[in-house]
């Protein structure tokens, strides 16, 4: 009966037929043939199992085209740096100079003398005169690898002293002492989780001290009976003092008044600083390294610098982020709430569905992305049936919201007030399905 003719399998379509269905072919002329036949031949084996019908197939490879990542999200949960959203959008001015940087670009020449020209200076030298405090800076791969190149270049066969307070793990099974010590370098713990003093650091140094780590403990806080040795007072101690910031604020932010930048921490005495670029910079991924020249010099020189090199795009996307009036983590960060609430009224009265589905209530972000934990920003959702999330989730332009006692909270802080129409489209798609 299987191979009888009214075995479906024998209905599946043939791949040459759907390549020419037109909605398949403009697929492949938008994203490139193989990816497209790649769809076409997964929808077809799911048909000869019998996961779909044969009829489905064409729907199926459509679908799986259309939704193939990355897409562009609307992020209305309130969190300003999401980690599983990206971290920070980048800024206008750093898109154009990605796309500008998209094909040959003058990254490593002057075009003026047609010799070569270090590496990324635009982005180096608008990132110095952001901090005039750092003597030299250096640009890798994320805030983890700029970590990493500190400790193998200073710190290699060598210790480096913590305090047991600041061996943090970030997200995602990152953990700081790990990461460390993966580079061959020592940790000597000292203090204890929730009190260290100067005379613990001092104790502990020694010959074979590389630099003593200070860690933002970015994502939690510790309460109550509690003690932590100020960058000021570690710089007395005559060694290296690294001080990881995390989130990359450049200059002190009065919203975000415990959370550090590196201005103030190389004013303090660090000697070097690191960060993270898609974090409060609101920039591309990008670990920052600021510091003494000679220390950034030796940085840069290490042969590991080389494999953590960043590339033009990443370079790009800094200037443009360093050099653009603003940042959208910036304009979030700082939305006025009267401004969110009244975009949050438009859009409802715009919806014309029904007050009860539809109502304006006052919320809290959070800076998220590891960040100014405890910081809540005052802000306006326009609060949806929580059978909303997962259509607007795995709608053609999908919307994240947060589901918060059986009602979907969409969050006008991080939606930019441009993508307002969009985000009225989405919603009204949902309403017309049955399920709205
Ligand atoms: C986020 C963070 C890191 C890691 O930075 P990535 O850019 O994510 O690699 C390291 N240290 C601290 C304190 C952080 O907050």
């Amino acid at each position: 009966m299987r191979d009888g003719p009214a075995d479906p399998r024998r209905r599946v379509p043939r791949t040459d037929a759907l390549l020419a269905d037109p909605d398949l072919a403009a697929a492949a002329d938008a994203l490139g043939r193989d990816r497209v036949k790649a769809a076409i031949t997964a929808a077809q084996d799911r048909a000869r199992r019998g996961e779909i019908t044969p009829e489905r197939v064409r729907d199926a490879a459509l679908a799986a085209v259309a939704t193939a990542a990355p897409r562009a999200v609307l992020n209305a949960t309130g969190v300003v740096l999401h980690t599983n959203l990206g971290r920070a959008p980048l800024s206008a001015p750093a898109v154009d100079a990605v796309v500008a940087a998209a094909g040959h670009t003058d990254v490593e020449l002057d075009l003026a003398t047609g010799r070569r020209a270090r590496r990324g200076r635009d982005a180096l030298d608008a990132l110095a005169a952001a901090v005039p405090d750092a003597g030299a800076v250096h640009v890798v791969n994320n805030g983890a690898a700029a970590l990493v190149l500190a400790a193998t270049a200073l710190a290699a066969d060598a210790e480096i002293v913590v305090s047991r307070g600041e061996l943090v793990e970030i997200g995602d099974g990152f953990r700081l002492p790990d990461l460390l010590e993966s580079t061959g370098a020592r940790l000597r713990e000292v203090g204890t989780t929730n009190r260290t003093t100067l005379a613990d650091y001092a104790a502990a140094l020694g010959p074979r001290t590389g630099f003593v780590l200070k860690v933002h403990p970015s994502n939690f806080l510790v309460t109550g009976f509690t003690s932590a040795v100020a960058v000021r007072e570690l710089a007395t101690l005559g060694v290296p003092v690294v001080a990881d910031i995390g989130s990359g604020l450049l200059t002190p932010d009065p919203l975000l008044p415990d959370e550090p930048d590196a201005a103030t921490t190389l004013r303090a005495g660090a000697h070097l600083v690191t960060a993270s670029g898609d974090k409060l910079l609101g920039g591309p991924q990008a670990g920052l390294l600021l510091g003494d020249t000679d220390l950034v010099e030796r940085l840069r020189r290490h042969p590991l610098a080389r494999a953590l090199r960043v590339d033009k795009l990443t370079l790009a996307a800094l200037a443009g982020t360093l050099h653009g009036p603003t940042t959208p983590t910036r304009s979030a960060l700082h939305a006025d709430p009267a401004t969110l609430r009244q975009r949050a009224e438009r859009l409802r009265d715009a919806l014309g569905i029904d007050g009860r589905k539809a109502e304006v209530v006052p919320c809290a972000s959070v800076v998220g992305g590891g960040g100014a934990p405890g910081v809540e920003l005052d802000s306006w959702a326009l609060s949806l049936p929580e059978s909303y999330a997962e259509p607007l989730r795995t709608g053609e332009q999908p919307v994240l919201g947060r589901v918060v006692r059986g009602r979907l909270l969409l969050d006008l802080r991080c939606v930019p007030a441009e993508a307002d129409g969009t985000l009225r489209t989405a919603i009204l798609r949902v309403g017309e399905q049955p399920c709205g």
